[in-house]
């Protein structure tokens, strides 16, 4: 697969990318190859237009199509303070799935009223930090998190909460990345539904305000929502359907995807058939948000030829593990070199043999030194990783009309072992 194509580079890549006349990357105006030197690699480069621009396109289908509505972004799928700070300013609520992550979205800047809590396995100490931040919704699991909140929030007050429900769909993607189905660990049946409803309706801590479910990620047929939704729909009247996150993105140039139009404007749609109009619609996208703003460079370190060919780079798992996780699939490119020619594997630096970022990459006569760039690295990748063999997990740079600032810092060794006694 080459870089450019008629012209033009294909959809994988974030908005505004180009290829200049000597064939090298342009990511948000800024040249790849310069991109490499200044800040090293592996170094996740985001381009921060291509983030906006799709914060918006959620937060524009929704006003098109609904009346009241929240757009969160699942802050697991790029839990960095930076990150989620431009989502906040663009306007978005956040999810946050533990302590951690909830003290990133507060360092973020995002009202904590607009923060909401999920979990299938809260701790006391994370359920006292929600409300103690004063959290909007905490998304109730199981029975056992109801005894503890209930026994947390103080007499008086009351705690505003959603119930999820798994529906019993199980959309078409990798099942370890399925939660919807009748088998899983998030949230309740729908037999046990109508009881934890009850239990909270009956109780003077808690004030509920809807149903949520979240069937899967990487979806990239839709249709499975409305056989989840008409699960849900039996369970009652509340204010709030709030359909989770899931919307799949296109990873390699021939893979596409739902437009983010087309999936809003299906779940809008499905709340009006299904529950009826006057509702509030709640989503929670991630990797549909932040995977296609980012692109992870690379140095290749060596090049070696037995069954196959092995181009070897400074990164890996513990930047990218994703491949290994499921089987994920990149597509990755020589910056500076656009055509393709060599199918080789690209691994990665670290002591396992399921280390590899992509099987059979198409490169363009790779040698040591080479900078290669893999697109849409966005979603899960930072989040998942690790210092592994001692890596030092990469910088984020932002580069948008020409400019480049580092907005995380590369590890150091000192950061390696800052904890020890
Ligand atoms: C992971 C997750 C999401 C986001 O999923 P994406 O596939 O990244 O859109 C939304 N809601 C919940 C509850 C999640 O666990």
């Amino acid at each position: 697969m080459a870089l450019v194509q008629e012209g033009t580079v294909s959809h994988v890549w974030p908005l505004g990318t180009t290829v200049d006349e000597r064939g090298v990357l342009q990511l948000g105006g800024c040249d790849a190859l310069e991109l490499a030197r200044e800040f090293g690699t592996p170094a996740y480069i985001v381009v921060e237009d291509d983030l906006r621009t799709r914060a918006r396109a959620f937060l524009d289908a929704f006003e098109r199509h609904a009346a009241d509505y929240e757009v969160h972004v699942a802050s697991k799928s790029f839990p960095s303070s930076p990150v989620l700070r431009v989502l906040a300013e663009e306007g978005l609520a956040c999810d946050v799935a533990g302590g951690g992550e909830l003290a990133i979205a507060l360092r973020a800047g995002f009202e904590p009223g607009r923060i909401h809590l999920h979990g299938n396995a809260k701790t006391e100490r994370e359920l006292r930090e929600a409300l103690h931040a004063g959290i909007g919704d905490i998304v109730i699991d199981n029975f056992d998190e109801i005894d503890a909140l209930e026994r947390l929030i103080p007499h008086g007050s009351h705690q505003r909460v959603l119930i999820r429900v798994a529906p019993g769909v199980s959309p078409d993607t990798h099942p370890k990345i399925s939660t919807g189905g009748p088998n899983t660990k998030f949230g309740f049946s729908t037999h046990d539904a109508p009881e934890a409803i009850r239990r909270l309706q009956a109780s003077d801590r808690f004030d509920l305000d809807g149903l949520h479910m979240h069937i899967g990620s990487q979806i990239l047929d839709i249709a499975p929502f409305r056989p989840a939704l008409e699960a849900m729909a039996r369970l009652g009247e509340f204010r709030t359907w709030n359909l989770g996150g899931g919307l799949g993105v296109a990873y390699t140039s021939e893979q596409s995807a739902p437009s983010i139009e087309d999936y809003v404007k299906n779940k809008v749609s499905l709340v009006e058939e299904l529950i009826g109009p006057g509702h509030r619609v709640a989503d929670e996208p991630g990797r549909a948000l932040v995977a296609h703003c980012c692109v992870t460079l690379y140095t290749v370190q060596s090049v070696k030829r037995n069954v196959a060919t092995w181009v070897a780079v400074d990164g890996g798992m513990s930047d990218n593990l994703r491949p290994m996780l499921y089987g994920a699939r990149y597509e990755a490119h020589v910056v500076g070199r656009p055509g393709g020619g060599t199918v080789c594997h690209l691994a990665g630096k670290h002591c396992e043999s399921g280390d590899v970022l992509v099987h059979d990459a198409d490169l363009a006569d790779p040698r040591p030194g080479d900078v290669i760039a893999t697109p849409v690295t966005g979603a899960y990748g930072h989040s998942m990783a690790n210092n592994y063999n001692g890596g030092l997990r990469p910088p984020i740079v932002f580069v948008k009309d020409g400019d480049a600032r580092e907005v995380v810092r590369r590890e150091t060794y000192d950061d390696l072992l800052v904890r020890d006694a």
